[in-house]
């Protein structure tokens, strides 16, 4: 199959990272976005002025039919299926378990769980004809560890992790890689809300002494798609600067 990637969530922060970092790698990329499409469209156009292919569609990842087209648009104007797909969209809140409400539940789930299985039927078809094919999940520490007062959204992470393992067993006879990136801090938009003193002490309690960039993560995404990599399946690798050694 032609190199041709997918990136949920990808106008901003990690997302728009992995999709420049796999423009240069040679992948024809599709941008992922939601509400940003003026920020999905520049990143795309910029792309495209370097020589390289790309183009911004917009769908909520919550939504089957939506994403689903999103994606098939975005494979005929790059010009072939996805063989690489990488489930970056996410939401992250804080809230106390008691003030969890079932709203809240279900649409961190939706998106954050429903959008990477939305996701992974919409491309699948084409990677079990060829063969072929490369999922990379895009999950957290906290699914690897517990997070106070992000239950819900830990609960995701590790649902994540769980669905990476699973995958990867079961398309391993197809050729398919399944494989997933649990970052640590990641200087973005996810993180503002912490706020500069939180930030500063979670710099501190990292033993490489800083938070992570887009890029890092940008980085291990990257080692996953190479297919130089075709022995790796099933493994979560964390990006996290040593943070739950
Ligand atoms: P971000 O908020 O900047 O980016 C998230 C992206 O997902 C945005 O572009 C947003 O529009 C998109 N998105 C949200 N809901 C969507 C939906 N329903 N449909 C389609 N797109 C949707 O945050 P980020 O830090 O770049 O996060 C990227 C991923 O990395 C997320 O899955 C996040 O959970 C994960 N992550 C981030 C950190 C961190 O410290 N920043 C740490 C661990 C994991």
């Amino acid at each position: 199959m032609r190199k041709i990637a997918f990136i949920t969530g990808a106008s901003r922060g990690i997302g728009r990272a992995i999709a420049i970092r796999l423009a240069a790698e040679g992948w024809s990329v599709g941008i992922g976005c939601l509400h940003r499409m003026d920020l999905a469209q520049a990143l795309a156009e910029e792309l495209r002025s370097r020589g390289q292919d790309a183009v911004a569609v917009q769908a909520d990842v919550a939504d089957r039919a939506a994403i689903t087209g999103a994606i098939r648009q975005a494979e005929d104007a790059l010009g072939g299926p996805v063989a690489l797909l990488v489930n970056n969209a996410g939401i992250a809140e804080q809230h106390q378990i008691q003030d969890v409400t079932d709203a809240f539940w279900r649409r961190i789930f939706a998106v954050n769980v429903d959008g990477a299985l939305h996701t992974i039927q919409a491309v699948l078809p084409h990677m079990l004809h060829e063969k072929t094919g490369s999922i990379v999940n895009i999950s957290s520490i906290w699914g690897q560890r517990g997070a106070s007062c992000e239950a819900a959204y830990s609960a995701t992470k590790a649902a994540l992790i769980g669905l990476t393992r699973s995958l990867a067993m079961e398309l391993a006879p197809s050729h398919i890689r399944v494989n997933c990136v649990a970052p640590g801090v990641i200087r973005t938009d996810m993180v503002e809300v912490l706020g500069e003193e939180t930030l500063a002490s979670l710099a501190e309690e990292t033993p490489l002494g800083r938070l992570g960039t887009p890029e890092d993560i940008a980085q291990a995404v990257a080692l996953f798609a190479d297919e130089r990599s075709s022995f790796l399946t099933g493994q979560v690798l964390t990006a996290d600067g040593g943070f739950i050694l």
